[in-house]
């Protein structure tokens, strides 16, 4: 007789058991690895609680933090590109163009939105990374070529929140001429004295930050961000020397003198609008007052200190 017998079948393996905790439900921090409810998260405009990383926001999530109400008017939604130079990588740009447009639900890589910021009428302007990239081709530059000049017809102030990967390779020197386009549109702007604000978020590098990201009449960035031109290890390949720690991100480009402002996420639309009351943007209710002295009283009163 068998010292160990089996008497018992063994236990047949545990069939899969569906988890009770539902998809999605808690995340974690790419910074510190926390585990964090995803509620919270999102009431934190994706930052995290417990040690303060930015995560990527979407476009639209963005400009629902900023405007009032978290509504807004959108200004041209359907431009679409017409993949003019018939391209293809490893899959035809056609068919990116298609995933990323049933992905995230949008035409392109920015949303144009016109509504208010603590009462302040202004133009926004929001990059969607999950569009190839954040990337700037025609559409892009075309559509926040027309926000400004839209700003500048109403005496609006604008706002380009930038997250993107650079100009769009696949629309090749037609999306390099989107930069010179957009400055020059900002150029007017400057000229009818209207402010530009641009924010810079994790990631703003190429193209974009070779153009409009730098122009703002006030740079902030969030915390953190990648906020370059060429990546790291093209540069350091170019100038054979070790590059120092934390270069391109957020910190260090404001102690150059490439930024003027660090804002937490969760603090940006008060500081945007300081910045645009400063630059002498009225909130609406103020500008239809009839007199505008008996009008400084309250809105004194009612900034946040
Ligand atoms: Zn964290």
């Amino acid at each position: 007789m068998a010292w160990f017998k089996k008497t018992r079948k063994p236990k047949e393996a545990a069939a899969e058991k569906a988890s009770r905790v539902p998809e999605g439900l808690w995340v974690k921090c790419h910074e510190c690895a926390q585990i964090i409810y995803h509620k919270d998260l999102v009431a934190n405009l994706l930052v995290c609680p417990k040690c303060g990383h930015h995560q990527r926001m979407s476009a639209t999530e963005r400009l629902r933090a900023l405007f009032d109400g978290g509504t807004w008017t959108e200004v041209d939604p359907g431009l679409v590109s017409t993949d003019p130079l018939k391209f293809v990588d490893t899959k035809p740009y056609r068919e990116r163009l298609a995933s990323s447009r049933q992905a995230t639900g949008l035409n392109d890589a920015v949303i144009v939105g016109e509504g208010r910021i603590e009462g302040i009428a202004a133009i926004v302007a929001a990059m969607e990374y999950g569009f190839i990239g954040g990337s700037m081709g025609v559409v892009v530059g075309e559509k926040i070529t027309r926000a400004v000049e839209r700003a500048i017809a109403r005496r609006q102030p604008v706002v380009v929140i930038s997250c993107s990967g650079g100009a769009r390779m696949m629309e090749g020197a037609l999306s390099l001429m989107q930069m010179a386009k957009v400055c020059a549109a900002l150029a007017r702007l400057d000229r009818a004295r209207l402010p530009y604000i641009s924010v810079l978020t994790d990631p703003t590098t190429g193209g974009v930050t070779a153009s409009f990201a730098m122009l703002g009449d006030l740079n902030i960035a969030e915390p953190g961000a990648l906020i370059g031109f060429a990546g790291p290890r093209v540069i350091e390949q170019t100038i054979r020397q070790k590059l120092p720690d934390g270069f391109q991100r957020s910190e260090f480009l404001l102690a150059h003198g490439m930024l003027d402002l660090i804002t937490d996420r969760r603090e940006m639309k008060p500081a945007l609008a300081r910045a645009l009351r400063f630059m002498g943007c009225v909130p609406e209710a103020d500008a239809a007052a009839p007199d505008a002295g008996e009008a400084a009283g309250p809105r004194e009163a009612a900034l946040p200190h």
